[in-house]
């Protein structure tokens, strides 16, 4: 057993309440058993394990602060842990989860809440997040090109949507498009069932190979207005949603550093060369503690932001920061990682090839690192150098 084992150097899970604490271990019991020993090879297959939805929906995990009562900072733990158990997991939670029923639990009237939340917390019905389209990424405010045009109590949706996480296989899909009327991005909760829908699997991609990203085609798909999500009327209310959601982007940024210091560790020490363990050499503990040091600076950073959010306080700028910083500081640790372990850093059978690669994702999604850079350097500077 190694010393700092469970990799928490300053005792930030301290802060938690003892039920809390007691919930984490459960989840940690559950993922060392049901997602860990799994994971690389969903990975290599690059399919998405179904029969863990169930499974999930019975740990209860959905919807953390807002249904459970549980506090940011214990969200925030939870979803870095789903992370060092798997990213490709951890991603499929955060759509579900994070972007999907965060855009419901925001953007929907109470009666449109009270009708849906109920089967999208036991998992009965899974969701996506339509957003990003094939030339909308980074300019989705402005590049939104998908349109709705209302007819008599209908919505008329036509256009394309890219990258859609779980998209491949869920009930439902929150579809942001640009209402013909007034110019504005509105949101929808679309059945995947309508007329009009299609979603194709994006196929050889090099990170998050278990989630299934789709390409989706929207023609002349009929949406009842009931079904147009009420609060969800222009970009600024989109961008509530993303808020949040940039921050678990962050969380995952600290699980997949805690993952690669948990494979270099174990590695270092039982690797010998020269008839010493790797640990036992200078230049390896160095790459070691500056693993941990990233690691546990994100996590910092990340514990202050979620003392903010229970007390109603993050701002967009701080959500951006952290995803800029915590995603940087991934991409060098899980790189030092990488060369920790030689030639079996490159294969998958060793797991820091996995983490590896989906860095690269992580690195990308809900903003890129450019992005979120120009999004804090605006709130410092009073000038948008991006529009
Ligand atoms: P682009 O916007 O084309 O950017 C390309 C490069 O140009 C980037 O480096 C970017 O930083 C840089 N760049 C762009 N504009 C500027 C600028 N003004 N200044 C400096 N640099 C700039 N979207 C969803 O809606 N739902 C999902 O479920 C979802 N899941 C995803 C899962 C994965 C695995 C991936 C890879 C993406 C997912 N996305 C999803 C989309 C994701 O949010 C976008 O990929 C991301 O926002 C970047 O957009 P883009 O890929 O079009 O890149």
């Amino acid at each position: 057993n190694l010393p700092y084992a469970d990799g928490d150097f300053y005792s930030f899970e301290a802060l938690l309440s003892q039920k809390e604490r007691d919930r984490l271990e459960e989840i940690r019991q559950f993922l060392r058993t049901e997602v860990k020993p799994h994971a690389t090879g969903w990975w290599n297959d690059s399919t998405f394990p179904k029969d863990l939805i169930p499974k999930l929906a019975e740990l209860d995990v959905m919807s953390p602060v807002r249904r459970q009562g549980y506090s940011n900072l214990f969200a925030g733990l939870m979803h870095a842990e789903f992370t060092r158990a798997d990213t490709s997991i951890a991603t499929f939670m955060g759509v579900h989860d994070g972007l999907f029923t965060g855009s419901i639990e925001e953007l929907a009237s109470p009666e449109q809440q009270e009708a849906w939340l109920p089967d999208i917390y036991s998992m009965k019905k899974i969701g996506a997040f339509g957003l990003t389209e094939p030339l909308g990424g980074s300019d989705v405010a402005g590049g939104t090109r998908t349109t709705a045009r209302r007819e008599g109590d209908s919505w008329i949706i036509n256009g394309a949507k890219r990258w859609i996480g779980n998209a491949t296989f869920s009930d439902w899909v929150v579809i942001y498009a640009r209402d013909l009327a007034d110019n504005q991005v509105k949101g929808f909760l679309v059945d995947t069932t309508l007329k009009g829908y299609s979603a194709t699997k994006i196929e050889n991609k090099i990170a998050l190979r278990t989630v299934e990203n789709a390409d989706i085609t929207l023609e002349n798909l009929v949406v009842h207005d009931d079904f147009h999500l009420k609060g969800a009327n222009s970009f600024k209310d989109t961008n509530k949603v993303l808020k949040v959601t940039r921050l678990s982007v962050a969380w995952q940024a600290v699980g997949q550093q805690l993952a690669a210091f948990d494979v270099a560790r174990r590695y270092a020490v039982e690797r010998h060369q020269f008839g010493r363990p790797l640990a036992s050499f200078q230049l390896v503990q160095q790459q070691l503690v500056e693993m941990l040091g990233n690691t546990v600076s994100s996590l910092g950073m990340m514990v202050r932001l979620a003392q903010l959010e229970d007390e109603g306080q993050a701002k967009d700028e701080q959500s951006a920061l952290a995803k800029a910083f915590t995603t940087a500081r991934m991409r060098e640790t899980v790189a030092m990682g990488r060369s920790l372990l030689g030639g079996n850093g490159i294969v998958t059978d060793y797991e820091m090839a996995k983490i590896f690669s989906d860095a690269e994702a992580v690195y990308s999604y809900e903003g890129t690192h450019e992005i979120n850079t120009l999004v804090t350097g605006r709130a410092i500077t009073g000038i948008a150098a991006f529009v």
